[in-house]
């Protein structure tokens, strides 16, 4: 199963220039989501207590890898999403800010959690999930993506936190 043929690639949305990666056509594939998950989940730690992940494609994942994995799952959202008392953090975007909150009571100190999205660009999305674990005291078990923009250089902001995907494509 290649992974790969599954991911639509869309030219120029949202905006010219951006080489859009779609994976709903690989989602709904069922041989091809399983396939996706399963790999996911062989690239976990072994030991890890929770897995959270940020709207809102990391649910697509996140959902079903906690669930094969027997794990529970909090996720990570825009401001003004989540209903119970929140922390938050800012990331710097090309333009702007963005900010990223969870349930202050998401995580229990010394938590290993494991944080998963769609597709790590310039990984700015994952570094805030990073850090929003560590502002409640847990710990990043890992960092999992089904696809990498290797050009974006993900992988470098992410440096010293163990980081897995499944699909690389340049940009
Ligand atoms: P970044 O914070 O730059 O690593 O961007 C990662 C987030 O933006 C992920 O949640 C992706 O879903 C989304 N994203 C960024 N670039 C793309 C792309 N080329 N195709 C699809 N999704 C993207």
């Amino acid at each position: 199963m290649e992974l790969k043929d599954k991911i639509r690639v869309i030219e120029g949305f949202p905006n010219e220039g951006i080489s859009f990666k779609d994976v709903t056509t690989l989602t709904k594939d069922p041989e091809a989501f399983k396939a996706a998950v399963d790999e996911l989940a062989a690239r976990c730690p072994k030991d890890f207590d929770l897995v959270i992940g940020p709207e809102s494609r990391g649910f697509l994942f996140g959902t079903a890898l906690a669930y094969k994995l027997g794990k529970g799952f909090e996720p990570v959202r825009k401001p003004g999403k989540l209903p119970a008392e929140t922390v938050e953090v800012s990331y710097a975007l090309e333009y702007g800010t963005d900010t990223l909150q969870i349930h202050k009571d998401a995580i229990e100190k010394g938590m290993k959690v494991v944080i998963v999205d769609d597709l790590i660009a310039t990984g700015g999305t994952l570094q805030a999930c990073c850090k929003l674990v560590e502002q409640l005291g847990g710990e990043v078990a890992a960092v999992v993506a089904v696809i990498e923009l290797t050009d974006l250089k993900g992988r470098e902001l992410l440096k010293g936190y163990k980081v897995e995907s499944l699909v690389e494509y340049p940009v």
